[in-house]
């Protein structure tokens, strides 16, 4: 049953749509003239000099953490709180990820519990800008560089996030951006890394396309037939024309789909004020929040009363109204209490957020009437109307 309110949906225009046509028309399906523009239209909307296209996130924080230099034997280190993949980037290089708690209000990474974590064979450290919020990058960048550790931004969720005017992803040494159905810019599937060194977006782009000295449309390009060489044995991780056809136009409408999703968060706080939830928190002065997910979490009043995170989830979904967890702990998934022994009290905040917190739809398609819809139903929840 398609829910009432749904959770995310991407926001595909008629010329969105035609671009995509247009590209299938053009014969030139892969990594073309459209990854270029969109590579130019994103670095411009950044502030960066060069950005690389990729198909995913999770490629763009591989292939970050290899510019990183990271290895067997290092440790980089991961908030709590995060998508799985933050954590498992860091396995596909063979090393260790070490996991660090959050805040409680932000979730943005715990800087004490960082600088506690940090031990010799640190490498690496890959901040999240935990729903938008933007994490305490000064302080952050400032212990990576006493400790002369490298330091990565997952901006997952941060497209639009910004602090003192500069934004998220152009702090670390490299960033990463996820172009995901569900995220604030999408291309289907699809992801970008920059660096603060445009050098090391190349290294990035030679790895992306298995290694080789030159892209077949770069190839194309040239007046007589080159030969291309092998460099290094790189991964498969380019963007298609296809994909970048939808991301520009939606890079395009990023400003006005972030100025919605902003009034139905501030609709969302007044309507949800007097429930027994926390409610998230707003940008610190003099930054800009994201707005990628509007988290909520059950308080012990709503837990005395019976209403747990999943009791809500469920009667939530049986009104129709579409939910997400972000995210369980890492620390309570198997794999990484297995292969790494954590433990869920590894984290305490992370693990009590990731059981007692559900996200609401926010997507520039719902209307104030939908925003009220949803609010009403949780309203009924929590008044133990059915
Ligand atoms: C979605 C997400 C990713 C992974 O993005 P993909 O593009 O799906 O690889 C990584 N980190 C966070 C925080 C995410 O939300």
């Amino acid at each position: 049953m398609q829910p009432l309110v749904p959770f995310s949906r991407p926001v595909l225009t008629a010329t969105a749509i035609d671009e995509v046509v247009a590209t299938i028309a053009s014969g030139w399906l892969t990594t073309g003239p459209r990854v270029a523009e969109f590579e130019r239209a994103f670095s411009d909307y950044l502030g960066t000099s060069e950005t690389l296209a990729l198909n995913s996130c999770t490629a763009a924080l591989h292939l970050s953490l290899l510019g990183c230099k990271v290895g067997a034997g290092d440790e980089v280190i991961v908030p709590g709180l995060t998508y799985c993949a933050t954590a498992n980037a860091v396995v596909h290089c063979g090393a260790t990820p070490v996991v660090v708690d959050v805040q409680a209000d932000s979730c943005a990474m715990n800087v004490d519990d960082l600088e506690r974590k940090i031990s010799p064979k640190t490498r690496a450290v890959i901040v999240v800008h935990f729903a938008g919020y933007p994490a305490p990058i000064a302080r952050i960048r400032a212990i990576t560089d006493r400790y002369g550790v490298a330091l990565i931004e997952d901006c997952a969720h941060a497209i639009e996030t910004e602090i003192d005017g500069q934004h998220a992803g152009t702090f670390g040494d490299f960033g990463a951006f996820s172009f995901y159905a569900t995220k604030n810019i999408t291309t289907g599937e699809g992801g970008a890394l920059v660096a603060r060194s445009p050098d090391r977006v190349g290294e990035a782009r030679l790895l992306s396309l298995h290694g080789v000295s030159k892209g077949a449309w770069r190839r194309t390009g040239e007046s007589s037939f080159r030969h291309y060489d092998v460099l290094a044995p790189g991964y498969k991780y380019n963007m298609m024309d296809l994909q970048a056809a939808l991301g520009l136009h939606q890079l395009a409408a990023v400003g006005q789909n972030w100025l919605r999703r902003e009034a139905i968060w501030a609709q969302y706080k007044v309507q949800l004020s007097d429930l027994p939830l926390d409610l998230p928190v707003d940008a610190p002065l003099g930054s800009r929040h994201g707005y990628h997910l509007f988290s909520v979490r059950v308080n012990n009043e709503s837990l005395e009363r019976g209403l747990t995170r999943d009791r809500v989830l469920e009667e939530l979904s049986v009104r129709g109204i579409g939910t997400g967890v972000h995210y369980h702990a890492l620390p309570e998934f198997s794999y990484f209490q297995e292969a790494l022994g954590w433990r869920p009290d590894n984290t305490p905040i992370a693990t009590d957020i990731g059981r007692r917190t559900f996200s609401l739809p926010l997507n520039p398609y719902l209307s104030g009437e939908d925003v009220d819809l949803v609010c009403a139903s949780v309203r009924d929840i929590f008044d133990g109307r059915r």
